[in-house]
């Protein structure tokens, strides 16, 4: 095999791209150039665009493209890049097959770039290959805006979950839609008004609107009236993830009351114990061990208010995995239990949950499940501490839309 050839291969280069030469820079680390060029013919589309233009001239001359690494070597592309004169953007450097426009990096790169940037962060792919935090962040941007420029993520829409999610403190907020289906994000925006609501459904069209057979959401207004207005015909569920987080903080507001209460009338040790139980407490009982059981029962003896809220947690929960039927006359014993449970947060919880009954029953009826709101939600909060919080929402949206919409770039390599 000639050398050209092999490294064509092992650069993944394809058939598009032929090896000129190829230059070894020797030192701390050495540095492969290669200079390609496209084969006769692909010549002359406008690297905006992708329209056939003729050509215009030599442009800035020769360009380098850092590619994937070989070896501990780092690896660029060196060809010329002359311009064309397009029909729509006048002269434009010509368009490159292993390159998007206007990079510095080769596509397989910046694909690698940016995948690393949406598993772990930005900083980490930044040292990983050692280009800038600011690089990284402007790959991402162009990897997604060219996948969006390529999929309609509002097609063939069904089912959505309408939701809030927290960029930064303060009450920073992004709106986010996501495929009941799928599971995947489609839409996101900055803010979370009833205006920001009337945004997603004026990018999905009235007719699309119309095909929307359900939506849910928390029982939040902002989103509720502008979903029975634009919306009418869908079913408006409230997801059962929300409900149980409801009952989550119900429990934690006991906690709290009942650790002041000791408190104040000299049980230090006693309140000590239960500002220890937290995450104890708001841990599904599947997920503890043994000995985290016992301490559960243990509050039969210690603290019975306690165990009370506990149990209407996690019969809660219990509820939205049984059938419809089932499920209603569960709720309705719920309800009453804990209307008289004497628990203030409860007591209020029972009030919100009635208000929202059908919105819940129909989210049992039709087994929209409340699995995919609540891994959107975890693998969106696993993106905001990887990057420490984010300062823009517009970068939060971005590496939102790379993870959960579909659109991550593959690896260099996938098949
Ligand atoms: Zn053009």
């Amino acid at each position: 095999m000639r050398v050209k050839t092999l490294l064509r291969k092992v650069l993944g280069l394809g058939h598009a791209v032929v090896v000129c030469g190829f230059e070894l820079h020797d030192g701390a680390r050495p540095r492969l150039d290669v200079r390609v060029r496209a084969k006769a013919g692909q010549r002359g589309r406008c690297g905006r665009c992708g329209a056939v233009a003729p050509w215009y001239d030599h442009g800035g001359g020769q360009r380098r493209w850092r590619h994937v690494d070989v070896g501990v070597a780092t690896c660029e592309l060196v060809a010329e890049a002359p311009r064309v004169s397009c029909p729509t953007h006048g002269p434009t450097v010509a368009a490159v097959a292993w390159a998007r426009h206007d990079s510095a990096f080769s596509r397989a790169f910046e694909d690698l770039v940016v995948h690393d940037a949406v598993v772990g962060n930005k900083q980490a792919a930044a040292d990983r290959y050692g280009i800038s935090w600011r690089a990284v962040n402007n790959a991402c941007v162009r990897v997604a805006t060219e996948a969006l420029g390529r999929v309609d993520l509002l097609e063939g829409l069904v089912a959505i979950a309408i939701d809030e999610v927290k960029y930064k403190k303060g009450q920073r907020y992004l709106t986010v839609v996501c495929d009941q289906f799928t599971g995947k994000v489609i839409w996101a925006a900055k803010g979370r008004t009833k205006a920001v609501v009337g945004e997603f459904f004026d990018a999905l069209g009235t007719e699309r609107s119309a095909a929307l057979q359900f939506v849910s959401c928390d029982g939040a207004e902002w989103i509720r009236t502008v979903v029975a207005k634009r919306a009418p015909e869908a079913i408006v569920c409230l997801d059962t993830f929300h409900v149980v987080g409801w009952a989550t903080e119900a429990l934690d507001e006991v906690r709290r009351g009942e650790w002041n209460a000791l408190r104040r009338s000299g049980g230090a040790v006693a309140a000590k114990a239960l500002k220890g139980l937290r995450f104890l407490l708001l841990r599904n009982w599947e997920n503890l061990t043994g000995a985290q059981r016992s301490v559960i029962r243990d509050l039969d003896a210690v603290n019975r208010r306690l165990l009370r809220a506990w149990q209407l947690k996690e019969e809660l929960r219990e509820i939205f995995a049984l059938p419809l039927l089932a499920a209603r006359r569960a709720l309705d014993d719920w309800l009453a239990y804990a209307s008289r449970s004497r628990l203030g947060p409860f007591v209020k919880l029972a009030r919100t949950i009635r208000v929202y009954r059908a919105s819940i029953e129909a989210t049992i009826e039709w087994r929209l499940t409340n699995g995919i709101a609540e891994s959107v939600n975890a693998s969106i909060g696993r993106l905001r501490t990887n990057a420490r919080g984010f300062h823009y929402p517009q970068a939060f949206i971005t590496m939102i839309m790379l993870d959960r919409a579909g659109i991550g770039p593959r690896l260099p390599w996938a098949t």
